[in-house]
């Protein structure tokens, strides 16, 4: 079976395996007091040229809540898209988390959160019977597989510092972000902005590690303490440092979401010559949601091609290319639409 069901359908990058393996070799102090922890934090910094401070951590979720979890008070509002992963994805854990801030969930357009929703949004400052505004956090690449700009999250963050609002960026998609941004990773975070970053990369190659990363050194004070306390202070923290280590090295991260970007285009371009397709939003990362006549999706299951059935009264198909995704699979779905469509080999 080929499936496009989603990017962490795909296993690990051999990167990524083989530095664990070399991880392996002898013993190492635990907790992150090892060396490929020590100089991953140097790393990031290279990489965003800023004193960024950062923690390794095994899911994405974690890295949100804890995020968020510097972000507000048990007593705060944190504004996020009504499809943001925090709200509909885990399971309560961000109210958890951060001891029961309220997640506000918005309408936008295209997966993003849009500056004047967010302004009528926010209210009940000094009010004690409300929550207290306390965070936005927007996913990039967004849940509809678009992108923010960098003038939408400069403005985002205009808003947010006006009000006195922490900016949080989930970034389980990050790569395929800023790939198709084609800027600095500094450019698509702090410089815009954003305080703090979950920084995804299993989606993309690792088998299982995140990091979050703090732009402020003064707001990342207490992380230590949140991720031992949420369990995410890996014992043997080298093998999660390790991937994330390999994971930047020689960019293999911008080549894996560079390779998955561009399968996505070529993809939804072959699948939008199709008669009756049409794109749910613009493809800007490696997701594509598109509507296409119940009789092709068929088609296409039925020749083995897995993918999500994302709304099935739309006939709206989710497919997600992944960094290991391959070029004469992407030909072989699109060849066999056509010839389910009735149309003629390209
Ligand atoms: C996959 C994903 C995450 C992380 O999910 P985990 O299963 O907790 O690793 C977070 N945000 C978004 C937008 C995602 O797609």
């Amino acid at each position: 079976m080929i499936t496009f069901a989603s990017d962490n359908v795909a296993g690990a990058a051999p990167e990524i395996l083989e530095a664990l393996t070399r991880a392996n070799q002898g013993s190492a102090m635990p907790y992150g007091n090892d060396a490929i922890t020590q100089r991953l934090e140097g790393r990031f910094r290279e990489i965003f040229e800023c004193d960024c401070t950062v923690l390794p951590v095994a899911t994405g979720t974690a890295a949100n809540v804890l995020s968020l979890s510097l972000l507000s008070p048990a007593f705060g509002a944190i504004y996020c898209h009504a499809g943001a992963h925090i709200h509909v994805d885990e399971c309560g854990a961000p109210e958890f988390f951060t001891g029961g801030a309220k997640l506000v969930p918005l309408a936008g357009a295209g997966g993003k959160l849009e500056v004047a929703g967010l302004e009528a949004a926010i209210a009940g400052v000094g009010n004690v019977h409300s929550v207290q505004p306390a965070a936005i956090s927007l996913t990039q690449a967004s849940e509809a597989g678009t992108l923010y700009g960098l003038d939408e999250i400069a403005a985002i963050a205009e808003l947010a510092k006006r009000h006195g609002l922490g900016l949080h960026m989930d970034g389980a998609r990050f790569a395929n972000a800023l790939v198709g941004l084609d800027c600095s990773p500094a450019e698509a975070t702090w410089k815009a902005g954003v305080q703090a970053l979950s920084f995804g990369a299993t989606k993309n190659g690792a088998l299982g590690a995140e990091a979050v990363v703090v732009f402020e050194p003064e707001l990342a004070r207490d992380l230590p303490y949140l991720r031992k306390r949420g369990g995410h202070l890996f014992s043997k923290m080298r093998f999660l440092s390790a991937q994330l280590d390999a994971y930047l090295e020689g960019d293999l991260w911008l080549r894996n979401a560079a390779h998955a970007n561009r399968l996505a285009a070529r993809l939804s371009a072959g699948l939008c010559a199709l008669p009756g397709a049409s794109l749910s939003y613009p493809v800007e990362a490696n997701e594509i949601f598109i509507r296409l006549p119940d009789a092709v999706a068929d088609g296409l299951e039925a020749a083995g091609f897995g993918f999500y059935r994302w709304n099935p009264t739309l006939g709206e198909l989710r497919m997600v290319t992944a960094f290991n995704s391959r070029e004469e699979d992407v030909e072989a779905l699109i060849a066999t639409a056509r010839r389910v469509a009735g149309l003629a080999a390209e």
